[in-house]
């Protein structure tokens, strides 16, 4: 009888934090070295990081471009919500994102920096999480795209991409993208290049190999330390169909 292969997900703390460093360089092998350039202003990062959700980025963009036709920020608070539910009509769910993002530049506008966030490059990057989730409408994952993104702070933000690779390969047990940002945050060092550059590589490879269905173990550089590939070989089932290892 054969032995049942040890799991990562079972491994302690320190053994998934080397996991993740391999990760990290298999990736950057494959994809290429990603520098952390802030790719567009904070206040840009924020508003299209709430219009991304659930909505691909052809259409987040879209949304953005003509949510910024009403006008500068003030412009856009000052508008029916209405109007700004039609402008962003482009991302999915418009007529709940409208109301939060005039909540968040209300929020934001109120507070003493107005617009400008760069205050947010000072703050300790717990108080700096805790100011931007506490705007309407900003969860763990948006605040955390801006700190690193715009801030190069050392904080590792979870998209459903990163969070199903990093579940089935095993460093994380199963667990939601919200708890899964302090998971993989507690393995990892604070080197805010490396958080970017892993993140935006396992961004890709989730888009491209280790898909929500059928992703191409027989393709995929992970292969040899991936849990779910060791469970189940070429057949790793659809991410939301059957619990993926745990445990
Ligand atoms: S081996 Fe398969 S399941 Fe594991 S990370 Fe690669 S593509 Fe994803």
């Amino acid at each position: 009888m054969s032995e049942s292969p040890v799991l990562n997900v079972v491994r302690p703390a320190p053994e998934r934090a080397e996991l993740l460093q391999w990760m990290y360089a298999r990736l950057r092998d494959e994809y290429g070295e990603k520098p952390l350039e802030p790719r567009r202003d904070p206040m840009h990062e924020l508003i299209s990081t709430i219009l991304s959700q659930r909505t691909n980025w052809r259409d987040e963009d879209a949304a953005y471009q003509e949510l910024r036709t009403l006008g500068d920020w003030d412009a856009i608070i000052a508008a029916p919500t209405e109007a700004v539910a039609h402008a962003i009509r482009r991302s999915n769910y418009p007529e709940s994102k409208a109301p939060r993002i005039q909540a968040t530049l209300r929020a934001i506008r109120d507070a003493p920096g107005g617009y400008n966030l760069d205050f947010l490059r000072e703050l300790p990057v717990k108080d700096a999480l805790k100011w931007l989730t506490d705007l309407p409408g900003v969860g763990i994952k948006t605040a955390s795209l801006v700190l690193l993104f715009n801030y190069a702070r050392p904080v590792f933000p979870v998209d459903t991409h990163v969070h199903r690779v990093n579940t089935r390969v095993g460093t994380i047990p199963r667990m939601g993208e919200q708890a899964a940002h302090r998971a993989l945050l507690g393995l990892l060092p604070p080197d805010p290049p490396l958080l970017y550059e892993l993140h935006i590589n396992l961004l890709k490879h989730g888009q491209k190999v280790c898909t929500w269905s059928r992703p191409r173990c027989l393709q995929c550089v992970l292969r040899e330390r991936c849990d779910a590939f060791a469970l189940y070989g070429d057949r790793v089932p659809s991410f939301s169909e059957k619990a993926p290892p745990s445990a």
